[in-house]
This record gives C-alpha cells, sequence and structure tokens, in this order.
C-alpha cells in the first residue's frame, strides 16, 4: 500500500449499492397514521383502503337541461307539469302524457325514464312536442353508474392528488387517514460553508446543499428542520446532533464523511448508534453512510459533493422516507431509454449518469448532460432521468436500451 492509499484506507467494507439500498430498507420503519381534514390532504399518502359507502351518483341525476318523461310518450306533446333542478327535486310522479323541466344535476323524478335535451324540443306555453325515438335511461346517470356502495374506490399506499382527494369529498369524508410525515433534522458540515447570501472569504462556498436537500425532503413528504452548519467540533456536534434526535425521526447530514478529511460524521454515528453502512460501490457517492439510532431512528450521512449528495439522496433517502409514510410506490418510476452516446463503466461502482431525454418516433433518446463530475450540479439540473451503468470495462455502447430512472419527463 502506498502512502496515498494509506491515508485513504477506511475501516469500512465497501458495499454493494444495491445491497445497501435494501439494507437500508430493512432498517426503516414505517411511521404511524393519524387523521388530517381534506384541507391537510394534498400530497399526504393514504394508509387505509376507502371502501365507498355510498353509490355515486345517489340517486338519477340528469346529465343535461331538458325535459324528464316517459319514453314510451316520445314524438308525443305533453304537459310540463313541473321542475326539478339540482338540489330542487320534483316530488311527485311524472304520469303518462306529462313532462317535467330538469336541469343538469336535478333528481330524475318517479315515473320519468329519460330525459331529452332543451335544444331538441318545441315548447309553446306549458305544452313541450318531444321528439320519438329516445330510450328509456337517456341523458341521466343511473344510481351507482359512477360507483357502487362497497366498492373499494382509492388504495392503501396512494398518493392523495386532486382526483382522489375529489372522490373521498364526493363520498361525504371529511378527514382521510394517511401516513406521519417524517421529522427529519438536516446539518451541513464542512469549515468552508458559510450561509448563502454571504460573501465567502477565500476558500469557503455557500452552503448550497442544505437548500438542494430542503427541496429534495420536502418533495419526499418530509417536515425539515433546518440544523444550519455544524460545528467542528465533535463535543459541539454531538449536543447538536443529540438535542435535534430528540424531536426528530431522521438525521441527515451532508459533508464530513470522507476519508482524509475531518471527518466528524462517522465516529459521531458510531457513538450513537450503529452504523450499517460507511461506503458503497456507487458514483457518485462512495462515502455514503447510514446508521440505526435508538427508538427506530434513522441515520443518513451524505457526501459534501452536491451531485453526490443528492443523487444518494435519490438511492437511499427517498425510498426510505416514502417507506415511512406509507406509499405503495418506493422507487421512481423506469422506462426503456436508448442510450444516445457511449457510457463509460467505472470499474468497481455501479454510476448513476445523469441524462436528459428526448422524444426520437416512439421512443425515448438519453443524452449525456455533460461532465458527470460530482461537484457540478449542471450535470443534474435539468436532467430528466439517472441511467444506471454497471461497474466493469465494458460499459454501455451508443443505442442500446437501458432502463433509466425518471425524474421528469421532457
Ligand atoms: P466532504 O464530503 O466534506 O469531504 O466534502 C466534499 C466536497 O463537497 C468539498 O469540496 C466540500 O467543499 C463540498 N461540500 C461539502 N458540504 C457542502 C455543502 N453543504 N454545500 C456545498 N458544497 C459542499
Ligand atoms: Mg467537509
Amino acid at each position: 500500500m502506498n502512502e496515498l492509499e494509506d491515508v485513504r484506507a477506511s475501516a469500512y467494507p465497501l458495499v454493494d449499492a444495491d445491497f445497501a439500498a435494501s439494507l437500508v430498507l430493512d432498517h426503516t420503519p414505517v411511521l404511524g397514521a393519524e387523521r388530517v381534514p381534506l384541507v391537510d390532504a394534498p400530497g399526504r399518502v393514504l394508509v387505509e383502503d376507502v371502501v365507498a359507502s355510498t353509490s355515486l351518483p345517489a340517486f338519477p341525476s340528469s346529465a343535461v337541461d331538458g325535459y324528464a318523461f316517459r319514453a314510451a310518450d316520445g314524438g308525443e306533446s305533453l304537459r310540463v307539469v313541473g321542475e326539478s333542478a339540482a338540489g330542487q327535486p320534483f316530488d311527485h310522479r311524472v304520469e303518462p302524457g306529462t313532462a317535467i323541466r330538469i336541469l343538469t344535476g336535478g333528481v330524475l323524478p318517479a315515473g320519468a325514464d329519460c330525459v331529452v335535451m332543451m335544444e331538441d324540443v318545441q315548447l309553446s306555453g306549458d305544452v313541450v312536442a318531444v321528439p320519438a325515438g329516445l330510450k328509456p335511461g337517456q341523458n341521466f346517470h343511473a344510481p351507482g353508474a359512477d360507483l357502487r356502495a362497497g366498492e373499494r374506490v382509492l388504495r392503501a399506499g396512494v398518493q392523495l392528488g386532486s382526483a382522489e382527494i375529489g372522490l373521498a369529498a364526493a363520498l361525504g369524508l371529511a378527514e382521510l387517514p394517511v401516513g406521519r410525515r417524517p421529522r427529519v433534522a438536516l446539518l451541513s458540515t464542512g469549515d468552508e460553508l458559510v450561509e448563502v447570501g454571504k460573501t465567502p472569504g477565500r476558500g469557503q462556498i455557500p452552503d448550497s446543499n442544505r437548500w438542494a436537500l430542503l427541496a429534495a425532503l420536502r418533495e419526499a413528504g418530509a417536515e425539515v428542520r433546518l440544523l444550519g452548519i455544524g460545528p467542528d467540533e465533535p463535543e459541539a456536534l454531538k449536543r447538536l446532533v443529540v438535542d435535534a434526535l430528540a424531536a426528530a425521526d431522521v438525521l441527515v447530514t451532508s459533508g464530513g464523511v470522507s476519508v482524509g478529511t475531518h471527518d466528524l460524521i462517522k465516529p459521531l454515528l458510531e457513538s450513537l448508534g450503529d452504523v450499517h453502512v460507511g461506503r458503497v460501490k456507487l458514483k457518485p457517492g462512495k462515502p455514503f453512510t447510514f446508521a440505526t439510532l435508538p427508538h427506530q431512528k434513522l441515520a443518513f450521512g451524505l457526501p459534501g459533493f452536491p451531485v453526490s449528495s443528492l443523487v444518494t439522496f435519490e438511492v437511499f433517502v427517498r425510498p426510505a422516507l416514502r417507506k415511512m409514510q406509507g406509499h405503495a410506490q418506493l422507487q421512481r418510476p423506469t422506462l426503456p431509454v436508448r442510450l444516445g452516446y457511449d457510457a463509460r463503466a467505472t470499474a468497481d461502482r455501479t454510476e448513476y449518469q445523469r441524462v436528459t431525454l428526448r422524444r426520437d418516433v416512439g421512443e425515448l433518446v438519453a443524452s449525456t448532460t455533460g461532465s458527470q463530475s460530482s461537484s457540478r450540479l449542471m450535470s443534474l439540473a435539468g436532467a430528466h432521468a439517472l441511467v444506471r451503468i454497471p461497474p466493469g470495462d465494458q460499459g454501455i455502447s451508443k443505442g442500446t436500451i437501458v432502463e433509466a430512472m425518471i425524474l421528469s419527463l421532457p
């Protein structure tokens, strides 16, 4: 071993990236549930199936503005005996030879079995001439046409978006059971860091990871407490972290995990719990560190390089945060894409290369975002996907179809 290797040696074995990812999930608890009013439901994860207690529509409901009558009276002139507007039903029977005016959403009264559109009748006084040829059931929604009582309408594990929330509201549910959001304490480490907005001195850089990771954490559903830039003194750092963990489920740090720098994070996590992963066969992100702490809390020590911190977040942290909330879908979706460039492999590490996608006659073609340096956030900004290049000396040649982890589609 030469001097350089000696300095960079680590006590932690290099763990396979997929193995590390499944190990993280194995140690990740599902947090409890809580009931939230619909106003707080957007983006939350449903943790129980929703079964319809009523059919929808609950009553026969007119689809158009027009006249309700018996289809058997088609082609006749009918006496208009009343009106059924939305929310104001007509409470009598529609007898043979009569019709009522009906508005969209109005209840189809007993006796009537079809509705004709306003445009298709001739009205004179209180007599309406309706066309022949309408069939029973036309132009209204029968009870249960949209969904039936007893039907499962939402599955546990879905993220609540507009349609899901609308459906729950239509069924009269004012609250929904959702997974608790993970509370995450976020810490940046490094003597070179200054608050964003302050002018960096010589050798200093803005603490950009804090804001990048805050955005990533929020997108993943976490409630974030910002701890700022950690002190470089081990005891003070430990006090800060222990204090924050009292009210957090997860600790996420950036920086201070690579060998040969002023690495405080690994010894800190060793002193607080069990470090399961200290290095991974992943590029970028080799120094990624994962520990479990007492009371089922988790700690993720992300590398300091901006791209490394965000890629390891994608691969390890995001799925864990989703599992905590009860998500059925932990991973990003994948799609087959055609590589538009020759991808070189790294001998001993799986590489997640950042690409943009474009559509080309029915397929997606991936172009590299340029230099894949772990300090170069420009490789990730605007990237549509991460393409996984397995370790080895082969690489993947241009034109090959690969599975891409989709971040957004063009
Ligand atoms: P480290 O993992 O602490 O060795 O840091 C690796 C590289 O990432 C160094 O160039 C750091 O300056 C940079 N870095 C560490 N923390 C941050 C941060 N919070 N924001 C931006 N860059 C960082
Ligand atoms: Mg550092």
